[in-house]
């Protein structure tokens, strides 16, 4: 029995011919969902009638113990009979985690596949390695994964107040954790550290790591943590971070994100520490 954190997902990149097949069907970055379903993959059946659309498939592993595709389909399935079409965003919103999970997993890695055809050295073109999910150059014996990116995002902690920042490119009055991508030979900490005091010109310290997220958007992974204030003078860049405040739990900005992202679980996570629940 797979371990109950991997949410019913097991990566392998060949058929391991259980019964039946579920595949994930994706049109560009969008998903195909049958109307007035909860599930977001379709049976071997359903994608009987997708197969004539199909441009690559690609094993992502099992699903709840069956065998899992990902179909990258033509766009003329986005006015199939029956199927419409969801924004991985939307997802976000509206599925479980789970789900949300696997079908992330499933338009990462055939973006992944489309945009390594060749290799980056030698502009021969790439294989599917045997072995695992990997491209390979057999001309320079270069293997290539599918591209994660990591960042990390915080939410700094004051006492009963806690920094949030609006980025220039969202409206007023939405607010959410600082973060930032890690850079080349950086740690999560130290990456935290320069976020923080780049964006906002607080420094911080007692870093404490709550947990962490896969973000398509379009290859993130999220390092949240929580961290304390060591100064409390805002100077935010204006470049990235249009305006950043400190904020009372009580009174907390009017538009902040859902709990089903990692920024949102972290506010959830502080209000936690500061009432003591
Ligand atoms: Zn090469």
């Amino acid at each position: 029995m797979l371990p109950p954190a991997l949410e019913g997902f097991f990566p392998a990149n060949a058929l391991s011919g259980t019964d039946g097949l579920v595949v994930i069907p994706v049109i560009g970055r969008d998903i195909l969902v049958a109307r007035g379903s909860r599930e977001l993959t379709v049976d071997r059946e359903q994608a009987d009638v997708m197969k004539f659309f199909c441009q690559q498939r690609l094993v992502l592993g099992q699903w709840n113990g069956v065998d899992c595709e990902v179909w990258d389909l033509a766009p003329e399935c986005r006015s199939m009979d029956g199927f419409s079409v969801m924004d991985l965003r939307s997802l976000l919103l509206s599925t479980t985690d789970d789900q949300f999970s696997l079908v992330s997993r499933a338009v990462q890695m055939l973006e992944w596949q489309k945009t390594h055809r060749y290799c980056g050295a030698c502009g021969q073109p790439t294989e599917s390695a045997t072995t695992d999910h990997a491209l390979k150059c057999l001309a320079c014996d270069i293997s290539v994964y599918p591209r994660i990116s990591p960042c990390v995002i915080v939410v700094v902690r004051d006492g009963e107040r806690c920094l949030l920042g609006r980025q220039v490119t969202w409206p007023e009055g939405r607010f959410s954790a600082l973060a930032g991508f890690l850079e080349a030979g950086e740690s999560a900490e130290q990456a935290l550290h320069r976020e923080v005091f780049e964006e906002a010109g607080v420094q911080i310290s007692n870093l404490r790591y709550v947990g962490s997220q896969a973000w398509p958007f379009p290859g993130q992974l999220m390092l949240g943590f929580l961290a304390d204030a060591d100064t409390t003078e805002i100077n935010v860049d204006g470049l990235e971070i249009a305006e950043a405040h400190w904020w009372h739990y009580k009174e907390l900005p009017a538009i902040l994100p859902p709990l089903s992202t990692m920024s949102g679980r972290l506010i959830a996570r502080f209000v936690e520490e500061v009432t003591g629940t």
